[in-house]
């Protein structure tokens, strides 16, 4: 793409009034090396200015992996019977709990698959524990729930709730996610919001039948809705699934989508994933911190049980202990002139007034 379209692009896309889906599409499908590059250079000014240089660490606990969904992507979809089934006790996880706030993290996300059998008041008192014991940030991450469930835990005291989108087409949602509808989980994005949770959501890229428009839509979905949060990951195939024999998501498309976020977005919390970690080694991790991410989540699951979080393979393998990821990140953050966050960071959405800020930075770059 010429060098002065590309910048025109650009500009429409920041200026929040403009932001077209073909001018989205046009530059997620773009791959040349040179539109990729000041498109990164871009997001990465945004994420210094907007949030900052600290590379934040949370702590993640896959408290469970039972799943009564069948979504046609993910390892723990109900209908693969080679994986063991595991649910964690309390004590359990208030023991990671503390194995994070051991090494100074100040957030628990709490992931699992979507247990019919969870009971929502041992979830509200495990929440309460954890506020009571260790003051943390909390965030759940346990699907589509009923909006009283939801009630019950933001007033026990949960902080944040990620819930991905996944893809807002509603042809491919309804494919991916046999009984499910995108009513439904645009009901539980819009109760999240107004219950006051600090919400987060995503997309997955990659996905069999996905294209660049659904993608663009996925971003201007982001804007509209003004998430605090969003993870952008690519599909990886897992081999017990439906789509096992469909090809990894690609990276530089992941890239281009997760650069193109932060421009949108401007100072949502945006992880580099897990998912872009396992596809592209480490390396993807560095590009993603270098593209607008500026969120790393460690797992703090217990050996014994993270093994068979199978959402899709490989995790394992990739895994390193704690220490030694943020002894990893530390190396990273100097490479990049950064620094590891350990503050609870919270959402940025009431304390910014980005308009006149925003002028200045597609010019400058
Ligand atoms: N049940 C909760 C939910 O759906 O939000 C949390 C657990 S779910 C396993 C967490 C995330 O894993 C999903 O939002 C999805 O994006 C991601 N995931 C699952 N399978 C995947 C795959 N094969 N490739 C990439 N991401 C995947």
């Amino acid at each position: 793409m010429p060098e002065q379209n590309l910048k025109s692009v650009l500009e429409s896309v920041y200026d929040g009034q403009s932001p077209t889906k073909a001018d989205l599409e046009h530059l997620l499908a773009h791959n040349d090396r040179d539109s990729a590059r000041q498109m990164v250079r871009l997001a990465d000014k945004i994420r210094s200015r907007y949030v900052g240089d600290g590379i934040v660490l949370r702590g993640i606990v896959e408290f469970s992996n039972v799943c009564e969904n069948t979504c046609a992507y993910c390892g723990l979809n109900r209908y693969n019977r080679n994986l063991p089934r595991y649910r964690m006790t309390r004590e359990e996880i208030l023991q990671s709990v503390n194995d994070i706030a051991e090494v100074g993290i100040k957030t628990v996300v709490l992931q699992s698959g979507e247990d019919i059998c969870l009971n929502p008041f041992w979830l509200a008192r495990v929440i309460e524990d954890i506020k009571d014991e260790f003051n943390m940030a909390v965030t759940l991450s346990v699907g589509e729930r009923g909006t009283e469930e939801y009630r019950l835990w933001r007033q026990a005291g949960a902080d944040r709730y990620l819930l991905k989108i996944e893809t807002t087409n509603p042809a491919l949602y309804g494919f991916l996610h046999p009984g499910m509808r995108l009513e439904n989980r645009l009901r539980c994005l819009s109760d999240l919001k107004s219950l006051g949770f600090e919400t987060g959501s995503g997309s997955i890229v990659g996905l069999k039948n996905q294209t660049c428009a659904d993608l663009a839509k996925d971003m201007l979905f982001f804007k509209k809705e003004d998430f605090d949060m969003l993870a952008i990951g690519p599909f990886i195939p897992h081999p017990h699934t439906p789509l096992a024999d469909e090809p990894q998501g690609d990276l530089g498309l992941t890239l281009r989508m997760l650069s193109m976020t932060r421009i949108l977005t401007m100072d949502a919390h945006l992880p580099a994933t897990k998912a872009l970690g396992v596809a592209g080694s480490s390396d993807a991790v560095v590009l993603a911190l270098a593209a607008g991410a500026n969120v790393v989540m460690l797992n703090f699951t217990p050996p014994a049980y993270k093994k068979f979080y199978e959402i899709y393979p490989g995790r394992e393998s990739s895994a390193s202990s704690p220490d030694r990821t943020i002894r990893e990140l530390e190396n990273i953050a100097n490479r990049l002139g950064r620094n590891v966050s350990y503050s609870r960071a919270n959402s940025l959405k009431d304390r910014n007034n980005n308009v006149l800020r925003k002028q200045t930075l597609v010019k400058e770059n």
